[in-house]
């Protein structure tokens, strides 16, 4: 059957579209998960002056977007063969925006998958780098083990959250089963200009 929602979204278009609203030509950008690249090539459109900073664990990822992908639409990226939990060693500017697609790489290594010990790491990096007025976008799947720890983990750092600084929801898919994947989204206040 041909299933079209307008309004309720798949998790990937819906951010997409809050993306749209937020992000300008010339910002900085991180994808933390590049896996098969399509937020990479679509935040990569959406900063034609500015840049976007990809990165993964597996070389595999890698290599497979550098031979899939047009160079001359990903002038802008810079992909990073390293862990999303040493962002700072690779981003120096302020982000408007990271994104987080986690879990493991559909058609690949099931055994590959974001943990929770690194992603909080990362976020927590992540969220002190963002400019404000940036956005964190988390989505989360809770169908396998380490990502049902990193639900947890992430849902205690977002209670945590000092509330002058970030605004934060979750989008759940209710008809769905308790496995479908959740997106997390925090704000950060664009008139907080200190240190979190
Ligand atoms: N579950 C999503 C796809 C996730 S791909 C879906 O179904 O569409 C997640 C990617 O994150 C994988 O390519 C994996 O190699 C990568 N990854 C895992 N740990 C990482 C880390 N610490 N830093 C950066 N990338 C990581």
């Amino acid at each position: 059957v041909f299933i079209m929602y307008k309004v309720v979204k798949k998790a990937t278009e819906l951010i997409q579209d809050i993306l749209k609203d937020v992000i300008n030509e010339d910002d900085i950008v991180v994808d933390a998960t590049l896996g098969n690249g399509k937020d990479t090539i679509f935040l990569s459109q959406l900063v034609p002056y500015g840049k976007v900073y990809a990165f993964d664990i597996q070389e595999r990822a890698i290599k497979k977007f550098i031979e899939d992908t047009d160079m001359n639409i990903i002038k802008n990226v810079v992909l990073i063969n390293s862990g999303h939990e040493h962002i700072e060693e690779f981003v120096r500017e302020k982000p408007k925006a990271i994104i987080f697609n986690l879990g493991y790489l559909p058609g690949g290594d099931k055994d590959i998958t974001t943990k929770a010990d690194t992603t909080i790491v990362a976020v927590k990096k992540g969220l002190e780098m963002l400019l404000p007025g940036g956005l964190m976008i988390l989505i989360v799947y809770v169908g396998h083990e380490n990502g049902k720890e990193e639900a947890v983990q992430l849902r205690e750092l977002v209670k945590e959250l000092n509330r002058k600084v970030f605004s934060a929801m979750e989008i759940n898919y209710s008809s769905k089963d308790n496995n479908a994947p959740f997106i997390i989204i925090i704000e950060k206040n664009d008139n907080y200009r200190g240190h979190i």
